[in-house]
């Protein structure tokens, strides 16, 4: 048992905006209409030496990427090696800010943490155009316009810390 949690742990993305998208919370059933995410938490995130330039860049406005300097492939989340080709060779780069949702759920209730109590939310991977895949949240989307597919554009919701959470909207043209 142990171990399987173990495993399951290792196969979720523990990258620097995991957490602070409520990522322990549980899953409830799709129900329709109304608008999500329109008032969702924005809990400090932890920050350590690793991800301190990540977070700094948040405040700017820009989200960070790890790309291999060696073998060319983006890293999510970002690292200081490259986990395809083992290079320690390593650069930052900074996203379009442009993606589409790989994958979602709603959050209905069972949020925990600072998202206890909180509206249901969408907690979701969104595949950045740069190719890698990060957890986060949804905001600002009506009920009914989530999809796989959906094209969304990035947003930073300022938290009370020297951090931003790189968050996103639906693309609106
Ligand atoms: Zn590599």
């Amino acid at each position: 048992m142990t171990e399987k949690r173990a495993d399951t742990r290792a196969a979720v993305d523990t990258g620097p905006a995991a957490s602070a998208a409520g990522s322990a919370g549980a899953a409830g059933p799709m129900t329709t209409g109304g608008r999500i995410g329109g008032d969702l938490p924005a809990p400090v995130p932890p920050i350590d030496a690793d991800t301190e330039a990540f977070w700094r860049a948040t405040t700017e406005g820009r989200l960070l990427f790890t790309r291999c300097d060696a073998c060319g492939e983006p890293t999510w989340y970002p690292r200081e090696f490259c986990p395809h080709c083992g290079s320690l060779r390593v650069s930052w780069e900074q996203a379009s800010g442009g993606g589409r949702i790989h994958s979602f759920t709603v959050v209905r209730r069972g949020g925990l943490g600072p998202y206890a109590g909180a509206d249901p939310y969408v907690l979701a991977y969104v595949e950045l155009d740069e190719g890698v895949r990060m957890m986060t949240n949804i905001v600002d989307v009506e009920d009914g316009d989530l999809r796989i597919g959906l094209p969304v554009t990035i947003v930073f919701h300022t938290t009370d810390g020297d951090a931003a959470l790189p968050r996103f909207t639906p693309l609106r043209l």
